[in-house]
């Protein structure tokens, strides 16, 4: 397998045809979406399109088929067996659904633990799940290089609740740490898994985690779309989260037997279009030449902190270097407001986020109100990185 960038990224339809460039560095936001995904897609709706796990016709079949091929091709991704890989309407679905079925296991006087850094996504829901169940919410701290510092937890703690890569600050989590002192106190572990599994396959089960959760807009596939690693035995052991449609064995007018294995918690028909998405991007991806992929995103990013280091006012939000670092980098620019500069390098057709990034409580922790993001993703190519800077120079030239 050899690297080519530019091939990579002809193989995404959205940067073919323009007059001018589209340097798209909002990938954390929403990635862009491959042929091979969108043919998938297309060869289903066009050619498969039926509801699955209940027909008996041919077609029904055929998309139960591709389904359950799909759900294998995104186990495979997570290295997880497709007994434990639920299908979900995406990361934010997939955090609600452990919140409510592993949560409804707590109690008065039971903690989780959340960080400062955590994307609203991985933070709402277990200050929901506090106020049901009377359990309390511990915050680990963050440094001052965006990365969050392991702690010992307490008996008390039964789940730790963690992005494993920032939406923010690009930093990735020291897992064994924490793995090491939630095993020692008996908690579970949920990794946010939104921002780490565009880059590349992961060993979810390796990790020593029990819950990760993807996005699937975010790794190259539809909206709409997500997926849940989770261990067999609380697959059995906790309660469904929706009732309805597929996630039972039996129903009787007394109540309900729930299905067994991921059924369980797939109540009513799921996206099977953008599953199926999900499916053929991770196959896709597991094909790409990984180590190929993050030295060609670590330079680019390398790139964005040393240009960002020169520029008087621009301050980084995260790790300086690239240790433990993914392609994101959030700056603020002093006395710009991220707005306006997203409007500014808007023109130069550098697409960037500005905002808090669903990250209030971390931005308050810098003392922000918000920053400006650039997210990389494998089609970004040195030539995003120039209009980026060239972008920059006239936000800065024009607002400060
Ligand atoms: N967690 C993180 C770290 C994210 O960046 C995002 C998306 N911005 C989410 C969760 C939410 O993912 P989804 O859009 O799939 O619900």
């Amino acid at each position: 397998m050899s690297f080519d960038a530019a091939a990579l990224r002809a193989r995404f339809p959205i940067f073919a045809g323009r007059e001018t460039r589209l340097a798209y560095l909002d990938s954390g936001a929403s990635a862009q979406t491959p042929d091979a995904v969108l043919d998938a897609v297309r060869t289903f709706e066009t050619s498969r399109r039926a509801n699955v796990k209940r027909g008996v016709h041919a077609l029904a079949e055929a998309a139960t088929e591709a389904y359950a091929t799909a759900r294998g091709r995104v186990a495979a991704y997570l290295s997880a067996p497709s007994e434990e890989t639920i299908f979900t309407a995406g990361c934010t679905a997939a955090i609600n659904l452990v919140a409510h079925a592993f949560g409804a296991t707590l109690g008065p006087g039971d903690e989780i633990v959340v960080s400062d850094l955590e994307h609203h996504s991985n933070l709402v829901p277990w200050q929901m799940l506090a106020a049901r169940t009377g359990a309390t919410l511990r915050f680990l701290d963050v440094d001052g290089e965006g990365r969050i510092v392991p702690a010992k937890f307490a008996a008390r703690t039964k789940l730790v609740a963690l992005a494993h890569v920032s939406n923010v600050t690009g930093a990735i989590l020291d897992v064994p740490a924490i793995v090491a002192e939630a095993k020692a106190v008996g908690a579970r572990v949920l990794l946010d898994g939104a921002q780490r599994a565009p880059h590349g396959p992961l060993d979810a089960p390796g990790l020593g985690v029990d819950f990760y959760a993807i996005s699937g807009h975010k790794t190259f596939a539809p909206h709409g779309v997500g997926a849940l690693w989770m261990k067999a035995e609380l697959i059995e052991a906790l309660p469904p989260f929706l009732g309805g449609g597929e996630m039972i064995a039996r129903v009787t007018r007394e109540g309900f037997v729930p299905a067994r294995g991921p059924a369980k918690f797939e109540a009513g028909t799921p996206p099977i279009g953008a599953a199926i998405g999900l499916g053929a991007a991770c196959a896709w991806l597991a094909g790409l030449d990984w180590p190929a992929i993050a030295a060609h995103e670590m330079r680019l990013t390398q790139r964005l902190l040393d240009g960002l280091a020169a520029v008087p006012g621009a301050r980084v939000l995260g790790p300086k270097g690239l240790q433990a670092r993914a392609p994101v980098v959030s700056f603020d620019l002093e006395g710009a407001h991220p707005h306006d500069v997203c409007q500014i390098m808007d023109r130069f057709g550098v697409a960037l986020r500005g905002g808090h990034h669903c990250a209030q409580p971390l931005h308050a922790r810098f003392d922000l109100a918000g920053s400006t993001r650039a997210s990389l993703a494998l089609y970004c190519e040195d030539a995003d990185i120039d209009l980026f800077f060239d972008g920059l120079a006239e936000a800065k030239r024009v607002l400060t």
